[in-house]
């Protein structure tokens, strides 16, 4: 801090003040200050003064860094303060000690004083008079308590002052005092000492005060956090630091894992790439302290990379003798499926691995698909995995996350084949229909990449990030449907179609292997329970509705065990199921069949559906009434059957010459066409043949054969074309007793696959024009 003076004289306006320019310092008015002096003008200044009435003029320099400051390097306004005491320093250093009494301005510096600054100045008076006094009180409370929370905050700055401050009767002297002591640069405090109105002085320190105070809570905050934070890192530095200790007691170290590791690793069999990647892992882990928390993680990959079987596999056994005699034993029937198998395994037998194609098998459920696959496992003499890909979005599901997110894991295919213990399981992708790909990321590039023969050597799992071999893998996928498995994958799959049963297998597979299964199961033995052959067929007819088993598997199951409670509970030994006695067992009967109609009708026909469950049939009911031309439909229709509905009346109407139909009926009768049963809904077109005839026959009013069923889609001009689910419908057709099955044409091929346990009873004849159909369905005049 220094200064520059001049002379003193008496009075202010001619003589000036000595004066000190202050650097980077400003006194206020009330302000018991000590600075030191070293420029010599400035201790001139002061000497002068103490010669005198002891009064300097204290104005700061606006720049610290000039030496001959003059009247444009310092501020205007300054404070007049009484010098109390000067001691003489080491090196030329004078301390002063002042006191601050009132502002005043600069007006000029006297030119000619060259040995110490001499300063004009006009005192500045103080304005608060113009305050009343409630305004002072209220002013002088709030400033009061403004400082007293800020002091809360900054303890060494104020405590004690605030009870000085208590007694304190003047607005400008609270001002002034609490101005003077808190922390505030130079630059702010002469910024307090230019403002001239005491309210702005007011308003400009309580903000001054909140803002410190709120800066200083926040500052307190942070220390808070960060004090807990630094206190949680400690306490668990402390923990792992205890916990290696123990570890170590135990022998359980650091040291000692990884000498566990680098032992199985030695065992190893994997190619160099794997091992070289575990060392590499191993030697990482080796220079983490246990207290790190990653060194948990690592731990954890390790163990995962050694327990993969990189190179371990067991030996297929090629036998394609004892292949057949498993697959005998374990399924009955499903003859074209299991000679597909056998075939595939023969090509496997004889060819190098991994260019068999991958089978998928497509069926309802409960037809065995799952089981047949632990089979083939088992003729193989291969592990068996099962991947349920039902509802997998996530990419990563298949090829698992990177390690460096918490929890990662290996993929779906990785941890298969980590379970399975060898390379070379067989690996089944279950419900490979039900994948389906979202923002994560595309799921059936992944799958591609499995399956594909080319690629799959080297499949890379994001976990374990060294490429995995799959060639080894046997893949077998099962699906429900195969619309929407992408189109890709299916090309890489040879699919082997799996139908529903008929009543008769469902028969033997109970009487061969779910009654044997069931038993077993529930602790009995044949001795204890035997099911009749009625009533096993009694339970497939009105106890299950299904394409596949498992209901009835069930239903077996439950006898099983309604069985050995009786066991139990009474003397008998031996228990028999009779269709007699069956309704004990399981219950009222659940389904009827929908059996033929007893006499010919008009207007009703005989449908067959195809619906997820197997077949069924449906009679279509059509009535006429009088009315304006509309064309009423009802019952569970989708919308292609109501399309059929539209092209069934249109090909009726033009065939109103040949049946003699009157040229305005149309326009004078409704048509309302309904199809009752079932809550399933039967959509697709195969009604058309069936409607086109139920409207004719009530608008001509012939009758139409009560034995007759019919399928098949109809054109406008009356051309049949073919169907699907013929199996399931004509197993329907049988089941409901019908004699004579309309099917298109073009699907005579298919009823040529179908055993002829379904088609035997049944006529089955095929049309290819309208005209045919209503020649078969339509009774004959001499009938009636
Ligand atoms: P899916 O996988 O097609 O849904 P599952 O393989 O789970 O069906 O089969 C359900 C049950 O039916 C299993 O207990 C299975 O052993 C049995 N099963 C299915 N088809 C046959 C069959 N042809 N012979 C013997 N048991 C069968």
């Amino acid at each position: 801090m220094e200064e520059e003076i001049m002379r003193v004289e008496e009075k202010q306006e001619e003589t000036g003040v000595p004066a000190v320019a202050l650097r980077g310092l400003t006194v206020m008015p009330d302000m018991m200050i000590h600075f030191d002096l070293s420029r010599k003008v400035s201790i001139n200044a002061v000497e002068k003064a103490m010669t005198g009435n002891q009064k300097v003029f204290l104005v700061t320099q606006k720049d610290p860094n000039v030496n001959e400051p003059n009247q444009e390097d310092v501020y205007e306004i300054g404070t007049v303060a009484v010098v109390k005491q000067i001691t003489k320093m080491p090196g030329n250093i004078v301390r002063v000690l002042v006191d601050g009494l009132e502002k005043a301005r600069l007006l000029s510096f006297e030119e000619e004083n060259r040995e110490y600054l001499s300063a004009f100045i006009q005192e500045i008076p103080v304005d608060s008079e113009q305050l009343d006094e409630v305004e002072k009180e209220a002013m002088m409370r709030s400033l009061k308590e403004l400082f007293g929370i800020y002091s809360n905050l900054y303890p060494n700055v104020g405590k004690s002052l605030v009870k000085q401050f208590e007694t304190e009767a003047s607005l400008e002297h609270l001002l002034n005092q609490i101005a003077i002591n808190m922390p505030l640069s130079y630059t702010s405090k002469q910024k307090l000492l230019e403002t001239k109105d005491t309210k702005e002085l007011f308003e400009t320190i309580s903000a001054m005060l909140l803002n410190e105070s709120e800066v200083a809570r926040i500052k307190n905050e942070i220390a808070k956090n960060v004090k807990e934070r630094v206190d949680k890192h400690q306490k668990e530095y402390l923990l792992r630091e205890q916990m290696g200790y123990i570890r170590e007691e135990l022998g359980e170290d650091e040291a000692s894992d990884i000498r566990e590791y680098e032992e199985k690793l030695a065992k190893l069999k994997a190619g160099k790439e794997v091992k070289d990647k575990i060392q590499k892992e191993i030697n990482r882990l080796k220079k983490m302290s246990a207290s790190h928390a990653e060194a948990a993680v690592e731990s954890t990959y390790i163990e995962t990379m050694l327990e993969m079987p990189w190179n371990k596999a067991t030996k297929d056994n090629l036998d394609i003798v004892h292949a057949t005699k498993v697959l005998q034993e374990g399924h009955y029937g499903l003859e074209k499926v299991k000679e597909r198998i056998l075939e595939v395994l023969a090509v496997r037998c004889l060819t190098s691995k991994g260019d068999t194609p991958i089978l998928c098998l497509v069926g309802p459920p409960g037809t065995g698909k799952t089981s047949i696959a632990k089979s083939i496992a088992e003729a193989l003499n291969k592990k068996y995995v099962r991947i349920c890909l039902g509802g997998v979005r996530d990419e990563a599901e298949i090829r698992g996350h990177r390690k460096t997110y918490i929890g990662a894991m290996p993929g779906r295919i990785a941890e298969g084949i980590r379970q399975a213990g060898t390379k070379n399981p067989l690996m089944l992708l279950d419900e490979l229909d039900k994948v389906s790909s979202d923002y994560k990321g595309d799921t059936s590039s992944a799958l591609l990449e499995v399956l594909d023969s080319e690629q799959n050597s080297k499949f890379r799992d994001h976990y374990l990030e060294v490429p995995l071999d799959l060639s080894e893998v046997l893949f077998i996928a099962t699906a429900n449907s195969l619309s929407t498995i992408p189109k890709p994958l299916l090309d890489r799959m040879e699919v082997i179609e799996i139908t529903s049963y008929t009543a008769n297998e469902k028969f033997h597979i109970a009487k061969e292997h779910l009654i044997h299964k069931q038993l077993e199961k529930n602790g009995m033995t044949p001795d204890m329970l035997t099911i009749t052959d009625n009533a096993i067929k009694d339970m497939i007819a009105y106890y299950t509705r299904e394409s596949g088993i498992r209901g009835l598997e069930r239903k077996v199951g439950d006898i099983c065990r309604k069985a050995a409670k009786e066991i139990l509970e009474s003397s008998k030994e031996h228990i028999r199921v009779t269709s007699g006695n069956l309704e004990k067992y399981l219950g009222k009967r659940k389904y009827s069949l929908d059996k033929a109609n007893e006499v010919d009708d008009i207007g009703i026909v005989r449908g067959l559906a195809w619906t997820s469950v197997g077949g069924d049939t449906l009679q279509i009911e059509v009535n006429t009434m009088p009315g304006k031309g509309e064309l009423k439909l009802t019952g569970q229709l989708g919308d292609v059957m109501k399309e059929s509905a539209m092209i069934a009346l249109s090909y009726v109407r033009s065939l109103s010459k040949d049946y003699k139909i009157k040229s305005d009926y149309f326009e004078k009768h409704d048509i309302h066409v309904h199809v009752p049963d079932g809550a399933v809904p039967k959509d697709g077109p195969s009604a058309g043949i069936t409607m086109t005839t139920a409207i004719l026959s009530a608008v001509t009013g012939i009758p139409v054969s009560c034995k007759i069923a019919m399928t098949g889609e109809v054109t406008l001009r009356g051309r049949v074309l073919p169907i699907g689910g013929l199996k399931e419908k004509l197993l329907a057709a049988k089941m409901a007793g019908m004699e004579k099955v309309l099917v298109p044409h073009e699907n005579r091929k298919d009823v040529d696959e179908i055993q002829k346990e379904i088609t035997d009873g049944l006529e089955i004849v095929f049309v290819k024009h309208m005209d045919e159909v209503l020649e078969h369905a339509f009774v004959k005049k001499d009938e009636v």
